[in-house]
């Protein structure tokens, strides 16, 4: 693990050619010091669009009323975890917008997941009460991924209407306590962020030391205030990434559906510069058109087979081997 001065942070970020490359090239060496060749695998299921909030940059904002909103019946939702442990996957995340209504079902599916499979629950809920944490660590939950997306306080509130940057952190932190593998992360390009504060959401994981970290460009969805913002250079996300390897060590950090949105080759080079999973969109294909967060996202006709073929390319051409474990953090 290397430190870096917050200068020579905000340098790095900013760079460009052969200094961009090398620093890409040393995270993808400390990556297979640390983890070899291996590439985990996630596949998530994104069990419902219905969402409370309304934070400025989503397409399954509340106030995008052009949606058809839907949700995946338990049984259904059971279903779907049986079949992707039969294909091998041994990390599932379940993933929705932000409702309380189900939590009660989820306490059921993780006790069945549980119950019946070897694999790793990973739910992606949102912000909850620490009673709620603590009910879904008890049926049998290992991971929580809640990102903070800015670490800049002024530009949270101003994306978040409905959030407090406080509360978002006391959650992380809750999380933590309770013995969850903690995952957060940011968005990289967002209308009014700055190399600085880039540089400032890195220094602030080292202190925190999370588990997992989710690095997504900002991307406009035509149904938000943000539609007519612009994309971020995939380089910077990149340059961001690389640091956040270089800087934390044995963290999970995924190569994610929104960056190949953005390059057509975004998860290869994600991986072959600091990235040591793989999220698969395991949602049934007939609801993925519905949880579009972005515009233009990828994997949304493919059925789950077919997009677990080409993650295996993908995993491939990026000269990585895609393994079914459940991929818990490695202690260094
Ligand atoms: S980012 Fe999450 S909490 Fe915010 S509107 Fe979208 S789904 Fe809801």
């Amino acid at each position: 693990m290397l430190n870096y001065s917050f200068k020579n942070l905000v340098h790095l970020l900013e760079s460009k050619n052969e200094e961009h490359l090398n620093l890409r090239k040393k995270a993808n060496q400390l990556t297979e010091k640390i983890f070899g060749k291996k590439v985990f695998l996630r596949g998530i299921i994104e069990f419902s669009n219905i969402c409370r909030k309304d934070c400025l940059y989503c397409g399954i904002r509340k106030s995008n009323k052009n949606l058809v909103r839907y949700f995946i019946k338990k049984e259904d939702i059971k279903e779907i975890i049986k079949n992707s442990y039969q294909d091998g996957f041994r990390t599932i995340v379940l993933q929705s917008g932000e409702v309380e209504i189900f939590d009660r079902d989820i306490t059921e599916i993780i006790e069945f997941t549980r119950k019946n499979f070897d694999m790793a629950i990973t739910l992606s809920l949102g912000e909850r009460k620490r009673k709620v944490y603590e009910e879904w660590k008890k049926a049998g939950a290992d991971r929580y991924l809640l990102r903070i997306e800015t670490t800049n306080r002024e530009l949270f509130k101003r994306l978040h209407p409905d959030d407090d940057f406080d509360n978002r952190l006391r959650s992380l932190l809750y999380l933590k306590e309770l013995g969850y593998e903690t995952g957060t992360g940011v968005m990289i390009g967002l209308p009014g962020q700055t190399y600085e504060d880039l540089a400032k959401d890195i220094l602030f994981f080292k202190i925190y030391d999370f588990d997992m970290l989710g690095v997504g460009p900002f991307l406009p969805s035509f149904e938000t205030p943000l539609k007519n913002e612009k994309k971020p250079d995939f380089e910077l996300v990149l340059n961001f990434l690389a640091l956040l390897r270089l800087i934390t060590g044995n963290t999970n950090i995924p190569a994610t559906t929104s960056m190949a949105t953005l390059d057509k080759k975004g998860r290869e080079k994600a991986l072959n510069s600091g990235a040591n999973v793989i999220m698969l969109n395991y949602t049934p294909a007939q609801y993925r058109h519905m949880y579009q967060l972005y515009d233009e996202k990828i994997c949304l006709r493919e059925d789950e087979k077919n997009t677990f073929k080409l993650t295996e390319n993908v995993v491939r051409r990026a000269g990585k081997i895609l393994v079914d474990e459940k991929g818990d953090r490695v202690k260094l």
